[in-house]
């Protein structure tokens, strides 16, 4: 297939979100003679341009301007817009990030075209592009096209590989000239807060997660003083204790049902699910979750799951590759024990 296509690279900061290099893969697949090109907008970005070479553009348009070292929507889509149209891009790309789902649809509207968005797997037919997408808490999986030019797909971070950086790889650099008013930006951003505890579960190779059995143990005694529902939290501190040390040995993200969430066992940036993020680790393992529908809406496209849960018949063992039937507060503690010890830890 020879597309012409163009991938954004989304980053903050200079800090690429590893997606990006995933939709850079697939330009480089469908480009063949038609050019793989991508698409840097910063300050100070030129760095970025060489990796995006490394992972396979053999062109790098780069927006390195003062005005853009912020992330703002409003000159981002112009200049993502102005590319695609002076390239003549048959097929533009994006990581599905928060960022990226507002900037392709604020494109698709400058460019007259369509959005296939959050995409799992693409194909061919006829020359056009074929996508995948999960609908209905992912019950059903879509297949969906855009008859309007160029394509616009983001894609699911970690549904496509990332293809492996060859540092020898080098390619032309073309300058984006830049000409903001920064009268005509409505937005200013004036300041960054760090949130404490913050997870990053959509790059995750690995997630243990907790739902509400982790509130639910025979054998712990909270403290007296606790009213009933203070124990019912301090009981699912401990479980989650368990599971940020099992997720320390792995090396994982911890991740929490929605149940959990609400119950304040753990804030609401853990949550995985139709109202949370939404995950596609290697292994996800989930302790005392049920497997309602949203809560599989955001995790049953992970390479291999695993569920530890006390009723035999809980729905998440049907989707489960592999199954322990038992309470998390028995299994996980030799779990983590014997994992230590074969990792070394
Ligand atoms: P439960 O369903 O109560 O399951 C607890 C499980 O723990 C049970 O299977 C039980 O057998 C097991 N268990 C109990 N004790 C132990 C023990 N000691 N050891 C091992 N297993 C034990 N949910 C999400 O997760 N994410 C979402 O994004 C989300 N979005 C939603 C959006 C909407 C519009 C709605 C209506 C609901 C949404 N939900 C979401 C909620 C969802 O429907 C479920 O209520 C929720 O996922 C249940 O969480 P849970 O599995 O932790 O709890």
């Amino acid at each position: 297939m020879n597309k012409k296509t163009l991938t954004y690279i989304d980053h903050f900061h200079g800090n690429v979100q590893p997606a990006s290099w995933e939709a850079l893969g697939l330009g480089a697949k469908y480009a063949g003679e038609g050019g793989c090109a991508a698409l840097v907008i910063g300050e100070g970005v030129q760095e970025l341009a060489a990796q995006a070479f490394q992972h396979g553009a053999d062109q790098v348009f780069l927006a390195d301007h003062p005005e853009l070292k912020d992330f703002r929507f409003e000159p981002f889509a112009d200049l993502i817009s102005k590319v695609a149209r002076e390239y003549e891009a048959d097929v533009l790309l994006f990581p599905t990030t928060t960022r990226c789902r507002s900037l392709a649809g604020m494109a698709a509207v400058d460019l007259e075209t369509g959005v296939l968005v959050d995409v799992t797997d693409l194909e061919t037919s006829n020359g056009d592009f074929i996508a995948t997408r999960p609908i209905y808490a992912g019950k059903l999986l879509a297949k969906v096209t855009c008859d309007a030019k160029p394509q616009i797909i983001t894609t699911r971070p970690r549904a496509f590989s990332t293809p492996e950086p060859d540092p020898g790889r080098s390619g032309e650099i073309i300058e984006v000239s830049v000409d903001l008013d920064p009268e005509q930006i409505p937005t200013t951003v004036v300041d960054y807060a760090t949130r404490e505890g913050g997870v990053s579960l959509t790059e995750a190779g690995v997630i243990v997660s907790g739902g509400r059995g982790t509130s639910n143990s025979a054998d712990l005694e909270p403290p007296g003083d606790l009213d009933e529902e203070e124990a019912e939290i301090w009981k699912a501190h401990q479980g989650f204790e368990l599971i940020q040390e099992l997720a320390d040995v792995l090396g994982a993200a911890v991740g929490a049902s929605r149940a959990a969430v609400d119950a304040d066992y753990i804030p609401y940036e853990h949550q995985v699910g139709q109202t949370g993020k939404v995950v596609s680790p290697d292994l996800y393992i989930a302790c005392g979750i049920s497997g309602a529908i949203q809560h599989l809406a955001g995790m049953r496209t992970s390479k291999t799951i695993v569920a530890i849960n006390k009723d035999p018949d809980a729905p998440i063992f049907n989707l489960a590759r592999f199954g322990v039937v038992g309470d998390l507060y028995d299994i996980l503690p030799p779990l983590i024990e014997n994992l230590k010890q074969k990792l070394d830890k």
